[in-house]
């Protein structure tokens, strides 16, 4: 067993400081650090405990309409906040389609960011071949069980996909991770946060050594009337999606005016679905329309041995939430 040490960070400013030595690693909620800690693939030296920071578990209004959600904000109060429900149901509807209430109740916004992928062989650290877990080693799932793998912007050194529902209502909304490290503070637009695997499949976000993630940012709500988070999976509950859609839509009667599409259990990060919102933008909600577009949404799909399912699968799934979204089906 190795040795771990521990210390409870008193404010943002101690936090950097310590995570900003290699092996030292933020601990939250941490409903997927301690799994990923006791299967041996996280191998911290020190665990900086975060979660006595002051402020960071507070939702607040933006002066411009958005919304701040907190870095501690727990799933299932954000979720059930009156402000997220009444303005951002797409966001609520996302986090109550993840995990189970239990882990709800401890897993943080910041922490769901940092979700890691639900491969198999990520998770096996007896598994010696994952270019992720064990960079240079190879890609057992490539060859092996790939079914819940991605169809969408993998490389040929892995083809993980990204679990987090919330990031996938995130995506839609083009919401803003705000950071605050060594070198101050940025703010990470929602594209820019998750990577695409490409050769350095180890690193699944932007983010820096030492960077603490201190709030989410929503911008003022525009989808709040027509939105809705499909998620499909195998069985009801406590499942990671095999795809799912957030669908957000601006109408005027029948005609979608502005149309944000977003994918999960597709790629390595959440997937925007640009060119299905290029086109579903200006015309009327038929579903011949949709169907056209959903095709644009997996033309450049590469399905692998046992998921080229999922490229029918996301088809259909977009054409349901969307037209759930805009009150057709
Ligand atoms: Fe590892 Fe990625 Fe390959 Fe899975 S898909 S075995 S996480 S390299």
């Amino acid at each position: 067993m190795d040795a771990i040490s521990y210390e409870r960070a008193p404010d943002a400013a101690a936090a950097i400081r310590l995570a900003s030595q290699p092996g030292v690693v933020f601990i939250g909620g941490g409903t997927n650090l301690l799994d990923l800690m006791k299967g041996g693939v996280a191998r911290p030296v020190k665990l900086v405990d975060i979660t006595h920071i002051d402020g960071l578990d507070r939702i607040t209004a933006l002066p411009d309409g958005g919304l701040r959600i907190g870095a501690l904000a727990r799933n299932s109060d954000t979720a059930n906040h009156a402000w997220v429900r009444d303005r951002y149901p797409l966001l609520s509807q996302a986090f109550l389609a993840g995990a189970s209430a239990q882990l709800r109740n401890m897993a943080t916004v910041g922490g769901n960011l940092m979700q890691r992928t639900r491969c198999y062989y990520f998770y096996d650290a007896g598994f010696p071949q994952c270019n992720k877990r064990n960079p240079g080693s190879g890609c057992a799932a490539l060859e092996g069980n790939n079914r819940i793998h991605a169809i969408l912007g993998a490389s040929p050194q892995c083809i993980a996909t990204n679990p987090s529902d919330m990031s996938v209502a995130l995506a839609a909304l083009e919401a803003v991770v705000r950071v605050s490290g060594p070198q101050g503070e940025r703010a990470i637009p929602f594209a820019e946060f998750h990577r695409l695997p490409g050769d350095r499949p180890d690193l699944d976000t932007t983010l820096q050594r030492g960077e603490l993630i201190t709030s989410v940012d929503l911008p003022p709500p525009l989808f709040a009337q027509h939105s809705r988070y499909l998620k499909v999976r195998d069985r009801a509950s406590y499942a990671f999606a095999l795809v799912s859609v957030a669908a957000a839509l601006q109408m005027d009667g029948d005609t979608v005016t502005s149309a944000r599409i977003a994918l999960g259990g597709v790629a390595h990060k959440p997937w925007r679905a640009t060119e299905t919102e290029r086109m579903l933008a200006g015309k009327p909600l038929t579903r011949a329309t949709l169907q056209s577009a959903a095709a644009l949404a997996v033309r450049d799909a590469k399905p692998y041995r046992e998921n080229g399912f999922k490229v029918e699968l996301a088809q259909r799934a977009i054409v349901r939430a969307v037209e759930q979204a805009g009150g057709v089906a």
